[in-house]
Order: structure tokens, then sequence, then C-alpha cells
């Protein structure tokens, strides 16, 4: 085991408090969606968290405005670098180009260039590396050293979590208790941080994380206690195809959260159909796992006032026609 529990000093609600006030101006307060169809289809009452509509499109921006505030003059001096293809990486440029932090962006070769033109985009240094033959990890702390750069992980990190925290937070404030809410999980971050929120503000909800079928490694550390490694998933969700939890996100997890729910890809394509033809809101693959668990729980939810956080929207356009077409 490579690190010893009694070190691990969790974050509390107090910590997505601060966060909260460190954000604020600067990240979207985004809208709450209701559906009377999706109410009447349910027989529930659904509140949908947007934040596709958040700053770069997803709810990195909090967790990643939230740590980089944090760190001291010297290291915003000297820099940040961070390894990502997706909206950690976007995260992570937006919110070092506002608070005036060099930031370097570790991304695969074969990364989308619109991805890579969007965090150039926001003023950051992009190295790319291959993934086939680099181990991006040690390129990052190799970089990290040669340059005094401090290294932003994704997910596992109080900071980045308190941050993430901060969505939940203003759903609760802006509807009040809620019986369930479903949490879209990748590295656990955005979940942990809204878990501590829902048992602050709603302890009686019930707190569902939801992964993809093909990559359950969550669930798989939740049911046996020990956080389980695989394979990097073959999933449409690109958002959650990690292989591990983290030390932290397990540890809130296993605390606050009540289970750990799977769907399929097919899934994921019908539920962003609806979003598009019914609630006219483009989600990304990754921000449709939470409502397609909660579809496989309807009966159970009959009756109830449900939360469902939409993570993110980047999806390419053409990505996109593609699977309202599939
Ligand atoms: C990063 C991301 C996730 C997963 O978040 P974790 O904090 O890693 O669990 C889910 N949805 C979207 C859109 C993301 O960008």
């Amino acid at each position: 085991m490579g690190y010893i529990m009694s070190e691990l000093t969790l974050p509390t609600y107090q910590d997505v408090e601060a966060a909260a006030q460190r954000i604020a101006g600067f990240a979207h307060k985004t809208p709450v969606m209701t559906s009377t169809t999706v109410n009447n289809e349910f027989g529930a009452e659904f509140f949908f968290k947007c934040e596709n509509f958040q700053r770069m499109g997803a709810f990195k921006f909090r967790g990643a405005l939230n740590a980089l505030s944090q760190l001291s003059p010297e290291q915003k001096k000297a820099g940040v670098i961070a390894f990502s293809s997706g909206n950690h990486a976007q995260g992570i440029a937006l919110a070092a180009q506002i608070l005036n932090i060099p930031a370097t962006i570790l991304m695969p070769i074969d990364s989308p260039e619109v991805k890579v033109a969007a965090t150039q985009g926001y003023g950051a240094k992009v190295i790319r590396f291959d993934r086939y033959t680099q181990d991006r990890e040690q390129l990052c702390r190799e970089l990290a050293e040669q340059n005094g750069l401090t290294i932003i992980p994704p997910y596992d990190h109080v900071d980045i979590i308190a941050g993430q925290g901060t969505a939940a937070k203003e759903l609760f404030e802006e509807v009040g208790e809620l019986d369930a809410l479903f949490v879209c999980l990748g590295g656990g971050g955005l979940l942990s941080g809204c878990a501590l929120a829902a048992r602050a503000l709603s302890p009686n909800c019930k707190v569902y994380g939801v992964e993809p079928e093909a990559g359950n490694d969550a669930q798989q550390s939740f049911r046996s206690g020990k956080i389980v490694h695989i394979a990097t998933p073959k999933t449409i969700a690109d958002g959650a195809q990690t292989q591990h939890i983290g030390h932290y996100t397990f540890e809130l997890i296993k605390q606050n959260v009540d289970d750990i729910l799977t769907v399929t890809d097919a899934q994921l394509v019908d539920r962003m159909k609806f979003y598009a033809e019914r609630m006219k809101i483009i989600v990304e693959p990754t921000g449709c796992l939470s409502f397609a668990a909660a579809l496989n729980m309807k009966e159970q939810l009959r009756g109830q006032r449900v939360g469902i956080i939409i993570s993110g929207g980047n999806v390419d356009i053409k990505r996109f026609a593609e699977l309202m077409l599939a």
C-alpha cells in the first residue's frame, strides 16, 4: 500500500463553502432546469443542474479555480502543470489565465485538435506525448521538477474536490432538500464533493455515483472495500475513462455515497437524444450518466424529489450529429 490512511486529511463541507466564496464572481451559477415531460413520465419531481453551461463547458472550472487560487505567490509565479486530454485541461487553462498563472498541459498526440486548440486558446502551453510509448505521469513529474511547476491532479486533490462540490451546494440552496441525487463519476472528484454538500444540506438524500458499465472500477472498489484498477475502458463516456478512483475520493465515497450504479453506452446515447430533443440542450456522453441511471430506477423514484448533475456539454459537433443519428 503506497499511503497511510491516517495521513489523509479529508475535505469537509466547510471546504466546499470556502470554495464557493473563492469562485464567486468567476464561475457561473449555472441554471437548474425542470421538465414537465420528465416529471410526468417518472411521477416525480426532477431538477437538472446544468454544468454544461459552466464556463469552458463543464464543472471542472470550479475545482481548477479553487485549487489555483490557493497556491503561494511563488507557486503562482512558477506555474502549474496538468495532464489531460479533456475538460480538466481546459478548466486548468482557463483558471490559470484568469489568475495570471503560466499553465502547461500534457496532451496525447492523438487527442482531438479542437481540444488542443481550445486549451491553447486559453493561453496554456500544450506539450504533446505518445500515450503508447510514454508514461504521462512520469513525464509530468519530470517537467514539474525541471521547471518548478506545481502538478494539479484532475480529481484526487482536496481543493479540486471542494471546488466540484459547489455544484451540488448551489443545487440544494436553490431547490431545497432532495430524496436522491445522481452524479456522473470518473475519478470521483465531482461525486465526493457533491456528496459532502448533500450530507450537509440534505442529510436524508440518497447519493448515487454513476459510471459506464464498461469501466465499473468505482463500483468494484465500493463493493470490495479497496481501490480496484482496470485497463482504460472502451466507452463513449470519455470523461469517465479513468482506470481507478483516488485515495481521497475513495474515502469520501465510502463515507457519504449510498451506491455506485452503471449504465451502458446505448443508454447514454438515448439520454443524449432526450436532452437535445426534449430539453433543447447539448450534453456530452459522460454528462448523460446521471440521468441514464435514474431511468433504471423509475419505480423506486416515484413521488420523490430527484437531483441530476449534468456534468458537461463538450462534444465535437460532428460526433454529436453522428450520435443523434445512431
Ligand atoms: C471529468 C468529468 C467527469 C468525471 O469527473 P470526476 O471528478 O473525475 O469523477 C464527468 N463528466 C464530465 C463532463 C467531466 O469532464
